[in-house]
């Protein structure tokens, strides 16, 4: 018999979508392919807090360890503005230099991809010799941006709104170890 897991917040609830153990596989079969893309490389990896600790602790740890790389982390609050490229603002900003670099930016999930296509943007201005983008899930119908498609995902998902291994609602359910979809009334 399967008993299908379940969390409720605030008044939603969530059904148990990617088991730690499918997780473990994306995370591995991710971090294997960025083992073989940067094996001659030395990436620095940047991760979009606050969703993407978890998968980024994973996933470092889950690389190559012959793979010389170094770890830091930003906090972006993206929106809308008057201008086309809409305006990135630095919760907590980029400390390291990526003039040069190869840089993989971390994520949790991509929707829009706003975040990321103006994040891209901001690296490459800054220099960056590459950037691309490492995310655990993706939701390629929601997508707006077609330069934000991420060149790494863990798994693909439709529209529905998930939480869980970092991703929060309303600032909770960030430390589940699964990843729960929300339930269709
Ligand atoms: P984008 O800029 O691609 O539209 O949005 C990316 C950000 O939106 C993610 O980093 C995440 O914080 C939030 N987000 C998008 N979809 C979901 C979701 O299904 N669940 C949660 N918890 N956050 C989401």
């Amino acid at each position: 018999m399967i008993i299908m897991r379940s969390i409720t917040e605030q008044g939603h609830t969530f059904e148990e979508w990617l088991t730690p153990d499918m997780i473990a596989r994306d995370v591995k079969q991710v971090a294997d392919h960025i083992s073989r893309d940067y094996k001659d490389k030395e990436p620095l990896f940047i991760v979009v807090l606050n969703g993407a600790f978890v998968f980024a602790a994973d996933l470092i740890r889950a690389v190559d360890k012959d793979l010389h790389c170094e770890i830091t982390f930003i906090r972006v609050s993206s929106y809308w503005g008057m201008a086309t490229t809409g305006k990135l603002e630095f919760i907590v900003p980029l400390q390291q230099t990526v003039t040069d670099r190869d840089v993989i930016i971390v994520e949790d999930i991509v929707d829009s991809g706003l975040t990321i296509h103006q994040l891209k943007a901001h690296l490459r201005a800054l220099g960056a010799s590459s950037v691309k983008v490492a995310s655990m899930l993706f939701k390629p119908e929601k997508l707006e941006y077609d330069d934000a498609k991420p060149d790494y995902v863990g798994h693909e998902i439709t529209g529905e709104f998930v939480v869980g291994y970092g991703l929060d609602f309303d600032g909770f359910e960030r430390n589940l170890d699964a990843i729960y979809k929300a339930k269709k009334s």
